[in-house]
């Protein structure tokens, strides 16, 4: 039988969310003029935002729900420039010269990130800690001996090593000294906090719906109209797409539990942060008022093609349990990230012929430095100064080193917008609490939600977005798209975008 998300362990919410405090900004309400619009209050758009402000600039936040809520608030936090194995990779597909910028670029984001911490007083458990990449397959012991060699070449101190402080064996191991974790929510609130005032606004439950390049740009929500010089898009995947960043990046789920094993944390894991490549897992440890939560990552995939999202969970768990031994599951959790075709983030302008127009997207597992990567980097655009890192973020570059992904990621589109509208079951039944999309003569494909009360909400099952069909997702309760990872509320409202209108309801 199926797993029901009442079966699931744990409360289903982050640990972030259910430890940080509530936020009322108002929504954006008639016309403001600003110097700089920024679309999403997530780490992206609220570190980039503070750092204009401190830059002598008037920016508004302009938040569709609210501030942190989105994949910032369902995060893990690791705080590093050892982002697996990427910089052997780097290397051979940019060089040296571009590689080293992206080492510069996430160290600088860690940098930044204590710089706000002391130079604000915020109190978000920012701690050091040292990050491990891992393997339990042998055969990819030479990625690891190539990635410290690597390090050495870009000036990261990347070390083998056969130390990992976890209590089952690995193939290999690198590790990076000096790294950090912190609360990204507490970090977050702290910032937006100091960000109204002096003609700098927040706006929450204010959903851009379209955004005009000019002079001046022109942001608009049901409720208002933001001016402004320049439009920074940090909407997670960019809404009101300029640029086919729909065709340039897939967005992938995936799944977090916090728990806490009985027998205690294996020594010196509670001051490491680990990736595992094969199997693919992440580890950090975050104190609580209880003692230390031991937050497990895994079980990722395509957004909208999980299957049996439910049983992520339980697969989830039952690998912590194989390596960790009996424990308690106190949270439950998921969230989407995006990745570019060449792995490396879009940040800068962000469409030819709109100069006034910046996104920072695509981050693939690594936003907590890119976050504040997309701060320092936008900013020194906006007020003109220069910036090592512009060309190799160029949201605009043509390479070929995606090609084969951009091939792959056409396919996929293509099947999912056409194919799938083929689909959906003929005959059905919607037990309470679930949804499924089925053909019909006439509406072709419908999304059927069933409440607990047994009312049926009948919806369209075209994405908003581009059309591409939703899927339900079981473990979440949401119509999610395959396409861009556009994410509904059982009645059709969105959840996260590109999307920025609901489901059409059908009668
Ligand atoms: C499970 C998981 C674990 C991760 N762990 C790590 C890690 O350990 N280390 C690391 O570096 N990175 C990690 N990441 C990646 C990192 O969390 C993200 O890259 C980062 O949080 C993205 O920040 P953001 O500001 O771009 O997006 P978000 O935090 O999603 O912010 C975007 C905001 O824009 C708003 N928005 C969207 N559409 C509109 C609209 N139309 N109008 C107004 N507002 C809008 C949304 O509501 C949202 O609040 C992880 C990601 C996942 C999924």
């Amino acid at each position: 039988m199926d797993p029901r998300t009442s079966d699931l362990p744990g409360e289903p919410t982050s640990l972030w969310l259910a430890t940080a405090p509530e936020t009322g900004y108002p929504p954006l309400q008639g016309e403001v003029e600003v110097d700089v619009a920024v679309i999403g209050g997530g780490l992206a758009g609220i570190a980039t935002a503070t750092l204009l402000k401190e830059a002598g600039q008037r920016v508004a936040v302009i938040e569709a729900r609210r501030v942190g809520h989105g994949v910032t608030g369902h995060t893990t936090a690791k705080l590093t420039a050892l982002h697996g194995l990427a910089y052997a990779q780097l290397i051979a597909r940019f060089g040296e010269a571009k590689a080293r910028a992206y080492a510069d670029a996430n160290a600088s984001g860690i940098r930044e990130a204590r710089r706000l911490v002391e130079a604000r007083g915020i109190d978000c458990d920012l701690a050091t800690t040292t990050a491990y990449t891992y393997t339990e397959d042998p055969d990819e012991a030479q990625a690891f001996h190539d990635e410290a060699a690597a390090g050495a070449t870009v000036g990261l101190p990347i070390e083998l090593t056969d130390d990992a402080p976890l209590p089952y064996p690995v193939a290999a191991a690198v590790r990076l000294g000096e790294q950090a974790r912190f609360h990204p929510l507490r970090f977050l609130l702290a910032l937006a906090a100091q960000l109204p005032g002096d003609g700098s606004h927040v706006f929450e439950g204010s959903r851009v719906l379209e955004y005009r390049h000019g002079e001046p740009c022109r942001v608009t929500t049901s409720g208002g109209t933001v001016r402004a010089r320049d439009v920074i898009v940090a909407s997670h995947y960019p809404i009101g797409d300029k640029a086919l960043y729909a065709f340039r990046m897939t967005p992938h789920r995936s799944y977090v539990l916090g728990v806490r094993p009985a027998a205690g944390l294996p020594e010196g894991l509670e001051h490491a942060m680990l990736y595992g490549t094969k199997p693919h897992h992440s580890l950090r440890t975050h104190p609580t008022g209880e003692g230390p939560l031991l937050l497990v990552g895994g079980e990722g995939h395509v957004t909208g093609e999980g299957g049996n999202t439910a049983e992520r969970y339980l697969r989830l768990e039952e690998w912590a349990r194989r390596r960790f031994g009996a424990l308690e599951v106190v949270y439950r959790w998921s969230a989407q990230d995006n990745r570019t075709l060449d792995g490396v983030p879009y940040i800068g302008r962000a469409a030819p012929g709109m100069r006034h127009l910046y996104v920072a997207t695509g981050f693939g597992g690594w936003g907590m430095t890119h976050g504040l990567v997309a701060g320092l980097l936008l900013r020194d655009l906006i007020v003109e100064r220069p910036n090592p890192w512009e060309a190799l973020y160029e949201p605009r570059r043509v390479n070929l080193h995606g090609a084969s992904d951009l091939v792959g990621m056409g396919v996929r589109a293509t099947r999912h917008l056409l194919f799938d509208r083929l689909a959906g079951q003929r005959s059905w039944s919607v037990p309470p609490g679930q949804g499924v999309v089925v053909r019909d003569e006439e509406d072709g494909s419908v999304a059927l939600y069933r409440a607990a009360d047994g009312t049926l909400t009948r919806l369209s099952a075209a994405c908003t977005h581009l059309g591409c069909i939703v899927g339900w997702n079981d473990a979440e309760k949401s119509w999610d798209c395959p396409c861009h990872g556009s994410r509904f509320e059982p009645g059709g409202a969105v959840i996260q975008g590109p999307a920025v209108r609901p489901l059409k309801k059908l009668g």
